[in-house]
């Protein structure tokens, strides 16, 4: 897709504009994922974030073309442990997964839940399945990687050198309580 998609919150308060294709649609089945996952979904009205495969989906978009037009103040972010790298960001507003970012890393990889069903691109492949304990419930309609692949990165480093190498900083509103 290449016209601006615009997505958001549940509640529509957060609003924002993906641009350009995206990087990759995917799902993550990583021991991460689902334990931020199992967190943010006790929050009250979070909408289902992994599913019964143990999959979070995401659709990684590069940071330049992500633009918040609303609510960013209702963003807040999430890590794991005090000092992970990573965080989650989510719309304290009706507790919907926003984002993903790691540190450094020049994309945003942003959650499934934003798309209406219809309209969440097509799931290209599954990441990180050597994390379950078991993959063999897994279908085979996409690759099922064990790990993050070798083309997987390309395609990162690949959206990276169309960036220039710039790393765009995104605030959000403070840190959530759970
Ligand atoms: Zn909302
Ligand atoms: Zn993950």
């Amino acid at each position: 897709m290449t016209t601006p998609q615009r997505v958001g919150c549940a509640c529509g308060r957060v609003t924002l504009e993906v641009d350009g294709p995206h990087i990759a649609s995917v799902e993550c089945l990583c021991d991460s994922c689902r334990k931020a996952g199992d967190v943010m979904m006790t929050l009250p009205k979070a909408p289902r974030i992994v599913d019964e495969k143990g999959a979070t989906p995401f659709v990684m978009h590069r940071k330049d073309r992500v633009r918040f037009l609303t609510g960013a103040d209702q963003l807040r972010e999430y890590r794991l442990s005090s000092d992970a790298g990573t965080r989650r960001v989510i719309a304290s507003c009706c507790n919907t997964p926003v984002f993903m970012e790691m540190k450094g890393g020049h994309w945003l990889s942003l959650y499934g839940q934003l798309w209406p069903e219809d309209a969440l691109p097509k799931l290209e492949m599954r990441t990180m399945t050597g994390d379950l304990a078991s993959a063999e419930g897994l279908p085979n309609d996409v690759p099922n990687l064990k790990q993050h692949s070798l083309s997987f990165y390309a395609r990162l480093f690949g959206a990276w050198v169309k960036m220039g190498f710039r790393n765009p900083k995104i605030v959000v509103g403070g840190d959530l309580h759970v």
